[in-house]
């Protein structure tokens, strides 16, 4: 076979030597040709902008002025020593200034010369001044061919020592595109382009680091964007319909005693309709004899866990055993707590296992899952090693998904001579367009409504200055019988300085409270177990009324009396974290509160995270605003995921061309389930390759 171009490594484009392509290949991930093609600009400069230096005014964005060098000096000593170069355009006075390479820095600058300066402005001293600003000597040729949209490339500290800032790469790019020409293969089929009027690869791949007008640019970034979203739908539906085809489930043909006698005798509520139609589509599943690959997406509070252990009833009336893992030990008892009281009166046995489990007891679990004897196993990990063996595991639900990798969830799947049905479900809700690139390779089901006769929580923001008036609050509603969660952040970066704003605060809410002689309970990371345990416990037999912790309360507790939510420096917190906090309350009947406290400087993007909190209580909506706030890359589970390889698409912002994207992905597989077609040979051959270079597990949803 011909070596495709793109394929050639980066050390042999003419201008890149052994030690740029090794600086390449370790800050940038770039190995071949193709990889640099695919380094996309992320902004494009009117460079034909120029701005006299008295009106600059913003440390916002670039700014382009024609200036003369004054003269040059080097000022400070060792880290800080630096050379100033002091220029003007008549209008007004700069430096640019430079830390690095001073030598031959100093050498290039001359009084008299005439510069082109592009930078971003940076605050020193009350001025501005210019820091590795790029230079060109000014010339009117330099002026005439100034493009107006230059393209500007991600570079790295180490890449700029070589030459290889953003032009630098710039200069790279030139010589790879004039050696590509007429020589880039198209990767996506012909008729697809000409169904959509989507550009070609190579004139896409041109126009996107050289574009020539607005609209061009546009053309590119839609086809490199829509390329990037269609071959992952057209993947992730392509493994989805292999999984059914080729995977057999164990069949559950019956709804019998234990599902029904639980149902009509043991349910403590009526289920709301939302829950009952995603039973149906789990039950449909069940019996279907595929194997179920299914998740569960709903906001908190909606009742995911009666869901999960309907299913695994149904999975113990066929003759197979359940079992349910959850990511903490906390959480994983608490799931066993709550669902050994709800089948307290039933012959269904269950019990726990996690990493603290005694010998003793392990041992009687282990024989009793080889028996039989035991239904149903809730755990941690624990339950995925190798030495937990089932008679018959028929069903594994996993909850808060995200926190498991893929490969775990294989250990699942060899738990039984063929897979056990598997049942994901999310912690909080994910925006539509990430569920469909994350999951897109299993089925979804949406509890989208919340229990009856939940009351909404009201949430407010506060300033810190308002102490006074949240103490008064905190009162009135203890008064009235409520019990109060305070919560701190903590994480470990700064965990002393937090650990001692927690016990300020704890001490200070004792003082406070002495008068009326209220109770305060505290738990945080650093305490040992048993003494976490025995205040949980005082809360929750009421001797305390206000419990003062970290986020290990952010799961896992469940204590309907207490009504109000109070979160210390929330500004801190990330938008799902303080969702699943508020989570916490809203869980009996009286009217819940969440007071997000804060300090006055915040954040353009923590003021809007505490505005979304107060204005709405849906989690699906919290959700899209994470993800436009944060992006794809900082929301859990997106980690092992292709999502983070976009260079180009935006899940937040492009949701019209990822759903253009899946439904060509699903019209093309409707019509040609195999790619046999000659017109989708390229698709086929992507995909044998994709797959060919993923490990086994790949195939595991
Ligand atoms: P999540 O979806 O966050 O896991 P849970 O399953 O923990 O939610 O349910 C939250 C609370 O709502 C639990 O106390 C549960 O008993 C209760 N619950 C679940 N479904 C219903 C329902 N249909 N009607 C009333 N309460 C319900
Ligand atoms: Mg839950």
């Amino acid at each position: 076979m011909n070596h495709y171009i793109l394929d050639t490594p980066i050390e042999f484009l003419k201008g890149v030597g052994p030690q740029r392509a090794d600086l390449l290949r370790k800050e940038l991930k770039i190995f071949f040709f193709g990889d640099l093609i695919r380094h996309y600009p992320f902004r494009y400069i009117d460079r034909t902008e120029v701005t006299p230096i008295k009106e600059i005014n913003t440390y916002e964005r670039y700014v382009q002025f024609r200036c003369h060098v004054l003269s040059t000096e080097i000022i400070g000593e060792k880290a800080a020593k630096r050379l100033v170069v002091h220029v003007t355009d008549g209008s007004g006075l700069t430096d640019l200034v430079f830390f690095q390479g001073l030598k031959w820095i100093r050498d290039k600058y001359k009084p008299g010369q005439e510069l082109l300066v592009f930078g971003k402005p940076n605050e020193f001293k009350g001025r501005f001044n210019f820091v590795h600003p790029e230079t060109d000597l000014y010339t009117e040729e330099l002026e005439k061919n100034a493009p107006r949209l230059q393209a500007h490339y991600h570079s790295t500290e180490k890449l700029k020592l070589i030459g290889l800032d953003s032009k630098g790469i710039g200069k790279l790019m030139k010589v790879l595109l004039a050696q590509l020409e007429h020589k880039i293969a198209e990767s996506l089929p012909t008729y697809i382009l000409n169904n959509l009027k989507l550009l070609g690869s190579e004139a896409a791949l041109i126009a996107i680091h050289n574009p020539p007008d607005d609209i061009t640019l546009k053309k590119a970034q839609l086809r490199l964007k829509f390329e990037e979203l269609f071959l992952i739908q057209i993947r992730l539906l392509k493994q989805k319909a292999n999984h059914k085809q080729t995977v057999a489930g164990f069949v559950f043909p019956v709804i019998g005693d234990t599902f029904n006698n639980f149902y009509n005798h043991h349910l403590p509520f009526q289920l709301t309709d939302a829950q009952k139609r995603v039973l149906k589509e789990i039950r449909k599943d069940l019996s279907s004899g595929k194997h179920m690959n299914r998740l569960v997406q709903g906001d908190v509070g909606s009742g995911k866990t009666i869901v999960a252990l309907l299913s695994m009833l149904m999975a113990i009336d066929n003759g197979f055993q359940a079992c349910m893992m959850a990511p903490t030990e906390i959480l994983a008892t608490q799931h066993y707590n709550g669902l050994s009281e709800l089948l307290a009166s039933t012959s269904v046995k269950c019990a726990l296992l996690t990493g603290s489990t005694r010998k003793s007891e392990r041992k009687k679990i282990d024989e009793q899952l080889r028996s039989g004897e035991l239904n149903i196993l809730i755990g941690t990990h624990a339950l995925i090693e190798e030495a937990v063996v089932f008679k018959n595991l028929g069903i594994a639900i996993i909850d808060e998904q995200h926190r498991f990798g893929v490969q775990q969830r294989y250990k699942l799947w060899r738990k039984n001579t063929c897979p056990p049905h598997v049942l994901v479900m999310t912690a909080t809700p994910i925006p539509r367009t990430l569920a469909m690139t994350l999951y897109g390779d299993l089925d979804i089901s949406v509890i989208d409504q919340l229990p009856a006769g939940r009351k909404p929580i009201s949430t407010f923001h506060k300033f810190d200055s308002s102490r006074l008036w949240l103490f008064g609050f905190m009162k009135q509603q203890i008064a009235q019988g409520r019990q109060i969660y305070v919560v701190y952040p903590l994480i470990e970066e700064s965990e002393k300085l937090d650990l001692k704003h927690l016990m300020d605060g704890y001490e200070s809410i004792v003082r406070e409270f002495q008068q009326p002689q209220y109770q305060v309970s505290v738990v945080h990371g650093k305490m040992k177990a048993a003494d976490k345990e025995y205040e949980m416990q005082r809360f929750i037999k009421k001797e305390t009324q206000i419990m003062v912790a970290t986020t290990v309360i952010e799961v896992g507790v469940n204590v309907p009396n207490a009504s109000v939510m109070v979160i210390e420096n929330a500004e801190r917190f990330g938008l799902s974290q303080l969702h699943q906090l508020r989570g916490r309350v809203g869980r009996g009947a009286e009217q819940s509160y969440c007071i997000l406290m804060s300090g006055y400087k915040l954040s353009a993007e923590s003021r809007e995270r505490l505005n979304t909190m107060v204005a709405t209580n849906n989690g699906f909506e919290i959700a899209e605003v994470d993800l436009k706030l944060r992006g794809p890359g900082d929301i859990e589970g997106t980690r092992q995921s292709g999502v983070l390889d976009l260079k180009l698409a935006d899940l937040a912002k492009d949701t019209q061309i990822l759903a253009l994207a899946r439904n060509t992905a699903e019209e093309i597989l409707n019509e040609d389930p195999e790619l046999k077609d000659s017109k989708n040979n390229l698709l086929s051959v992507y995909i044998t390759n994709y797959s060919k270079s993923r490990p086994v597990w790949s195939r595991v949803s």
